[in-house]
């Protein structure tokens, strides 16, 4: 909490609240967070944290206490009718990264550290305080009406509005937007403990007579979240829910299993819809209150991390006076068009997963006995399927913060961090990855090139060159969120860069 009026004001302590609250205190920003609850959610929600989430997970300095608390996925086996069909297995040859799976980790767990680390910047959740409604001044900011515990009501003044709200955005339905796309299908999940002996590296997925069902491993023992797509009636009778659990993995993979009795089982209705803009005026729209996902491809906590760290870095250096607010403009032109990418992609994953034909059965019996014996086919698959999941393949090559280069080697709109762990080993990965946990913009040079305004790493090192396809003289400038936002070469400079994405950066140091 600050004494002094907050820049900003975060609606909303979910993860993307609370990651927008992070990166902005990380950025020197004054920032007020309220939130509605009486205190954090105990509910069971996301579990699956992608490797683009983990990688900015590691540049916010989260990481650690994350890693060491989650199960790591890295395998998808389907079943049918008591056969295993096929293993797909993560493929990120053509996407290195350091983290090469999927980690399972309980939302409440991740909120929790991310609280823990706001706090540790100094922003602590103000829980019972709800925003009833706001005014856009223009210039002179944003007044808020809150109500906090005991019906106290507060009027507040910030230079902008986060709105973190969630899904029931109080925020986005005063701004009029509307939430546009569909509602489809009808969902149980459960978790609860299952005696079986499936491995728990893997997600697997299983149809059966009565449907498909599909089950992703928790960190703890025994336990998994179990969805059935077809049969979702509940009424409150948890031993019915696992009975009926149980005969359908049973079923499915042809192998006796119990299940216990569920800690969590909810009945919901896939959403699939997002907003046109996440910007109106001092107003902004980030997670769940922008877009939500279909359940299926385990997105929504994901994309709206995100978000949040795209916009804190450019509120920060509107704030700061390094760029007009028309760099606001570029959040929603780079935000848009994923948000829109993913629920094509959750769309199509919703389907899969339910894959309700009956003709299906045969189809996939021939398909996968087709792949199995073809190799190449198979890791071209594999590819696609990672590259969208795991967001390392999403970037902002068409954005407005984006000058356009064809020089081989990573591109404008890239993140940076494409290296695996073996190659981040080298002592030059590990400067350039310590420097992308800092807030600021960063050049790298593989020659004489610097900037006297921005950090610079110089480029000694010729494995790292060839990573990045630097040659002789040539340079990145890389975003303070990790995204390449040009690249040069000795005959070109990163100012006049800069200059075009109306950028103007402090004096820092020069790195050796
Ligand atoms: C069963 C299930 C499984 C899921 N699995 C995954 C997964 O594996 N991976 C994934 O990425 N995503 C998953 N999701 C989605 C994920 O849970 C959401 O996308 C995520 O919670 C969105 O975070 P958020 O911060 O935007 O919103 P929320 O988590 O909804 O937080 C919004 C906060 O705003 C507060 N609030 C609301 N209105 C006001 C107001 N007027 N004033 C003050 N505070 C207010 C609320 O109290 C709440 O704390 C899953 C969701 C469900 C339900």
């Amino acid at each position: 909490m600050t004494t002094s009026a907050p820049q900003v004001l975060v609606v909303g302590a979910g993860p993307v609240g609370l990651s927008a609250a992070h990166e902005l205190a990380r950025h020197g920003v004054r920032v007020r967070l309220v939130d509605a609850a009486d205190g954090p959610a105990t509910t069971s929600r996301a579990l699956a944290t992608h490797a683009r989430t983990l990688e900015t997970y590691d540049q916010m300095g989260v990481l650690d206490e994350l890693l060491s608390r989650g199960q790591r996925v890295e395998h998808f086996t389907l079943h049918q009718n008591g056969r295993r069909l096929i293993r797909f297995d993560t493929d990120y040859s053509r996407l290195p990264t350091r983290f090469p799976f999927t980690l399972m980790v309980d939302q409440v767990i991740t909120e929790e550290v991310l609280r823990d680390a706001a706090a540790r910047l100094g922003v602590t959740v103000e829980w019972g305080v709800r925003l009833d409604g706001f005014e856009d001044l223009g210039e002179d900011g944003v007044r808020a009406r809150l109500t906090g515990p005991g019906g106290r009501t507060e009027t507040v003044a910030a230079d902008w509005l986060v709105g973190a709200d969630g899904g029931h955005s109080t925020i986005r339905k005063q701004l009029g937007l509307k939430l546009a796309g569909e509602s489809s299908e009808t969902w149980l999940i459960a978790d609860a403990v299952v005696d079986c002996d499936l491995p728990k590296d893997s997600i697997h997925w299983m149809r059966t007579p009565r449907g498909t069902v599909m089950m992703v491993p928790f960190p703890d023992e025994g336990k998994w979240r179990l969805l059935d797509t077809a049969e979702t009636s509940y009424g409150g009778d948890d031993r019915m829910v696992a009975e009926r659990f149980a005969a359908k993995i049973t079923a499915g993979t042809g192998k006796p299993a119990q299940v216990e009795l569920p800690s969590w089982v909810s009945v919901f209705t896939i959403q699939q819809r997002m907003i046109p803009s996440m910007r109106q005026g001092r107003v902004l729209l980030a997670g769940d209150a922008a877009h939500v996902h279909s359940p299926a491809s385990g997105q929504g906590m994901n994309t709206g991390v995100q978000d949040a760290v795209n916009l804190s870095w450019k509120l920060a250096a509107v704030l700061r006076g390094e760029a007009d607010d028309t760099l606001l403009d570029s959040y929603s032109a780079e935000r848009v068009p994923v948000g829109a990418e993913l629920l094509r992609t959750t769309r199509m994953a919703t389907l899969l997963v339910q894959l309700r034909s009956r003709k299906a059965a045969a189809f996939l019996r021939t398909a996968f006995t087709v792949l199995r014996n073809l190799p190449p086919l198979k890791g071209r698959i594999q590819r696609k399927i990672m590259g969208g999941m795991s967001a390392l393949g999403l970037g902002y090559g068409e954005s407005p913060l984006t000058v356009a280069a064809s020089a081989p080697g990573i591109r404008p709109g890239e993140r940076l961090a494409r290296v695996d762990a073996a190659g981040a080993a080298s002592a030059q990965w590990r400067t350039v990855l310590d420097e992308l946990r800092r807030p600021d913009w960063l050049l790298l040079s593989n020659g004489a090139t610097h900037h006297r305004s921005l950090r610079t790493v110089r480029i000694t090192d010729a494995s790292v060159a060839a990573d990045l396809g630097l040659r002789d003289g040539d340079w990145l400038l890389v975003r303070p969120d990790g995204y390449v936002a040009a690249r040069g070469d000795a005959g070109q400079s990163p100012r006049a860069a800069l200059q075009s994405l109306g950028i103007r950066v402090r004096e820092t140091a020069e790195l050796a």
